[in-house]
C-alpha cells in the first residue's frame, strides 16, 4: 500500500502463521519447542546435538555507516533482506535480532522490530515481555547485588567464629556441611575439602569466610529495565538494622547489565554457569578481584537464568524465521544478539542456506566488536558484511546541517545534493567500507531506499562505494516494498557469500590492553592515538596484574561519530582519543575503555512515548506503541 501505513497498522495487517507450524517448517521438532502462546517458542538447545552433523549455512553480519540520531534501518534491512532470500528466493535463511530493551519503549523511541513491510511480528509482544528473558536478568542480577552486601554486613557485624560457622555449619555428626558451590570454590583455590568439607585448618577459615570486600571497589549495581533517572545515584542501607552500613550506588538499565552480556556470548548452559561464576563485583581489601563465584551465588544465578539460554523464535511478515535473543548494550557491551541463536540458526538452515545477524551501532563500533568479540567466542565464520546506508546520513557526513531526533528534517535533506551526498560517500561510507575489508570479508553497500531519495543520488552512492572497495553496492526498497523490494540485495548478498573471505581478527588476544586500545583507535576510528587518564592507566595496571589482560576490548564510545566527538561527522582526522576510565566485564569476558561519559541508566523525558500508548479493554489490542 502506498502510502506506507504506520508500523503497528502493517504489523497488525498480516496474521502470523502459528509458530508451530512454522518450527516444523524448519525442521523443529515439536518436543524441542517450549511454547509462549502459538506466536512466539524458545527452541531447545538439543536442536544443537541432534543437527551436530549438519554443516552451517552462511554468516552475514548486517553493520551500517555511522548513523544520524534517526537509525539508517540495519534492523529494517536485516528483516527486509531475510524476507527476499526466503520468501522470494525459496532458500532456507534465519534473521537473528536482539531483543529490545523496554525502557526506551515507554520513553523515547520505539522498538526495535524493523519497519515498514520489513518486520518481525507480532510487534507488541516482540517490544514486550517476550518470553521473560529480560526479567531473568534484573532477577539474578539483583539477586547478586542483595547478596554481595549481606555478605559486607554479615562479615563486619560476626566475628570470626561465627561466621565459620554460619558459611560452614556442622551437622549432627559433626561434619562440616558445605554447599556443592562452596566445595568447588575451595577446589579452586587449592584448599583440599575431605569428609563433606571437614578439613578446614585456621588459616583456611579465614580465607574461607572472610571475603573482605573493600566496599569503596564494588561495582556490581541493581538494575531495573525502565528509564527512571532518579535511580541513577542512590544511597542503600539506611534502615536502622543495617547499623550504618550505607553506601552511594546506582540502578542501571536491565541490558547493561553483565548478565545480559553473558547471555549474548555463552555457548552453553554450562559455559553460562561458568561466565556468571567469573563475574567480578569488586576487590578485596588487598586488591584481589572478588567474584560471584566467592559470594557463593553461582549455581543460583544459573537457576534463574536457565530458561534464557533457549532463543525465541518468531517470525517477519513474509513467515520467514527470526530468533530474538538477547540485547545488550552496544557501547558499555558489545551490542548484539546471542552466538546461541546464530549457531543454532546456522544448523537450521543447513550448508545451502543462510543466517542473517545485526551488529548494532556503525560499523567502527558494532561490526569491530562482532568480530572481535562475538566471533571470537563462537568460532564463527562470517561470509560477508552488509553495510547500510542511507542518503540522509551521507548527506550529513557531507556537511548538511545536524539531523535533530524530534525536528524536522533541514531541505537538504529532502532535495536533491549531489554535492553533499559524494561528501559522504568520501569520508564515511569510504572509511566504514575500508574498515570492514580490514577484517577480510567481503562487503555489500546497501542504500536504504527513501521516499525522498533521487536515481541520480543512489547512482553516484553505488558507483562510489564500489570504487572504494565494496564487492557490490545496491540500492534496496524493503521498507516500501518488502522482501520483493530487497531481491536485488539478497541476490548481491548471496554472490559475496560465495566470494573469497578471508577472515581475521583486528588485534591478538595476547596483545597487552593499551596496545589493543590503540590498534582499533588508530586503525578503525582513524586516531592519531589514545590518551589514558591517570584513572584509565591505574586500572589497565590492575587489570593486567590480575590476569585479565588475555580479553578483547568492548569500547564504549559515541556511535555518532568516528571520533569521540558526536558533533564530527564524515571521517575525522588528526585527533586523539581519550579514554576517560577502564572498567572490566569479566564474566562476559571483555574490558571496556570509556571514551566520554556513557549514561547506562536513560531517563523519561517531560513527554514520553507512554502518553500515546492505550489498551482496549474488550479487544486487549494495545495502541500507540509505534
Ligand atoms: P537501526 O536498526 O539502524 O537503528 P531501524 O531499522 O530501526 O534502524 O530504522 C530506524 C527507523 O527508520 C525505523 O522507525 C524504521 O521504520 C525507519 N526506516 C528505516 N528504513 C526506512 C525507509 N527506507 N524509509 C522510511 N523509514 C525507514
Amino acid at each position: 500500500v502506498k502510502p506506507v501505513p504506520s508500523d503497528i497498522a502493517v504489523s497488525r495487517s498480516q496474521p502470523p502463521k502459528d509458530i508451530q507450524l512454522l518450527a516444523r517448517e524448519i525442521g523443529i521438532k515439536k518436543s524441542e519447542l517450549d511454547l509462549f502462546g502459538d506466536k512466539k517458542a524458545k527452541v531447545s538447545l538439543k536442536v544443537l546435538d541432534r543437527l551436530a552433523h549438519v554443516k552451517d549455512g552462511k554468516y552475514v553480519v548486517v553493520a551500517g555507516i555511522t548513523p544520524t540520531p534517526l537509525g539508517e534501518g540495519k534492523s529494517t534491512t536485516t528483516i527486509g533482506l531475510v524476507q527476499a532470500i526466503g520468501a522470494h528466493l525459496k532458500k532456507n535463511v534465519f534473521a537473528c535480532v536482539r531483543q529490545p530493551s523496554q525502557g526506551p519503549t515507554f520513553g523515547i523511541k520505539g522498538g526495535a522490530a524493523g519497519g515498514g513491510y520489513s518486520q518481525v511480528i507480532p510487534m507488541e509482544e516482540f517490544n514486550l515481555h517476550l518470553t521473560g528473558d529480560i526479567h531473568a536478568i534484573t532477577a539474578a542480577n539483583n539477586l547478586l547485588a542483595a547478596a554481595i552486601d549481606a555478605r559486607v554486613f554479615h562479615e563486619s557485624t560476626q566475628k570470626d567464629d561465627a561466621l565459620f560457622n554460619r558459611l560452614a555449619p556442622q551437622n549432627k555428626q559433626g561434619v562440616r556441611v558445605l554447599s556443592a558451590v562452596q566445595k568447588r570454590r575451595l577446589t579452586r583455590l587449592g584448599i583440599p575439602v575431605v569428609d563433606d568439607g571437614n578439613l578446614l585448618s585456621e588459616v583456611d577459615r579465614t580465607r574461607f569466610a572472610r571475603l573482605n570486600i573493600d566496599e569503596s571497589t564494588i561495582t556490581w549495581n541493581r538494575v531495573l529495565d525502565t528509564n527512571d533517572r532518579f535511580l541513577r545515584s542512590i544511597e542503600i542501607g539506611l534502615g536502622p538494622q543495617e547499623k550504618g552500613h550505607s553506601r552511594k550506588t546506582q540502578f542501571d538499565i536491565t541490558v547493561a547489565s553483565e548478565i545480559m552480556a553473558i547471555l549474548a556470548l555463552t555457548t552453553s548452559l554450562d559455559d553460562m554457569r561458568d561466565r556468571l561464576g567469573k563475574i567480578v563485583i569488586g576487590s578485596d581489601k588487598d586488591g584481589n578481584p572478588v567474584t560471584a563465584d566467592d559470594i557463593g551465588i553461582t549455581d543460583a544465578l544459573a537457576v534463574l537464568m536457565r530458561d534464557t539460554v533457549r532463543p525465541n523464535l518468531m517470525q517477519t511478515l513474509e513467515g520467514t524465521p527470526v530468533f530474538v535473543h538477547a540485547g545488550p548494550f552496544a557501547n558499555i557491551a558489545h551490542g548484539q544478539s546471542s552466538i546461541l541463536a546464530d549457531r543454532l540458526a546456522l544448523k537450521l538452515v543447513g550448508p545451502e542456506g543462510f543466517v542473517i545477524t545485526e551488529a548494532g551501532f556503525g560499523a567502527d563500533i558494532g561490526m569491530e566488536k562482532f568480530f572481535d568479540i562475538k566471533c571470537r567466542y563462537s568460532h564463527l565464520q562470517p561470509h560477508a558484511v552488509v553495510l547500510v546506508a542511507t542518503i540522509r546520513a551521507l548527506k550529513m557526513h557531507g556537511g548538511g546541517p545536524p539531523v535533530v531526533a524530534g525536528a524536522p528534517l533541514k531541505h537538504e535533506y529532502l532535495e536533491e545534493n549531489l554535492g553533499l551526498v559524494e561528501g559522504g560517500c568520501d569520508s564515511n561510507l569510504r572509511k566504514q567500507i575500508e574498515n570492514a575489508n580490514k577484517f577480510g570479508v567481503p562487503v555489500v553497500v546497501c542504500v536504504n531506499k527513501f521516499a525522498t531519495d533521487t536515481k541520480a543520488e543512489i547512482d553516484l552512492v553505488v558507483a562510489k562505494a564500489k570504487a572504494h572497495g565494496a564487492l557490490h553496492a545496491v540500492v534496496s526498497e524493503h521498507w516500501a516494498e518488502g522482501g520483493e523490494g530487497a531481491i536485488q540485495l539478497a541476490e548481491a548478498v548471496i554472490e559475496a557469500c560465495n566470494a573469497k573471505s578471508n577472515f581475521k581478527f583486528l588485534y591478538p588476544m595476547e596483545m597487552p590492553l593499551e596496545k589493543k586500545i590503540e590498534t582499533i583507535a588508530k586503525e578503525i576510528y582513524g586516531a592519531d592515538g589514545i590518551e589514558l587518564s591517570e584513572a584509565a592507566q591505574k586500572k589497565l595496571e590492575t587489570y593486567t596484574r590480575q590476569g585479565f589482560s588475555a580479553l578483547p576490548i568492548c569500547m564504549a564510545k559515541t556511535h555518532l561519530s568516528l571520533s569521540s566527538d558526536p558533533t564530527k561527522k564524515g571521517a575525522p582526522t588528526g585527533f586523539t582519543l581519550p579514554i576517560r576510565d577502564v572498567r572490566a566485564s569479566i564474566g562476559a569476558g571483555f574490558i571496556y575503555p570509556l571514551v566520554g561519559e556513557m549514561t547506562t541508566m536513560p531517563g523519561l523525558n517531560t513527554r514520553p512515548c507512554f502518553y500515546d500508548i492505550t489498551i482496549d479493554p474488550q479487544t486487549e489490542q494495545i495502541d500507540g506503541l509505534f
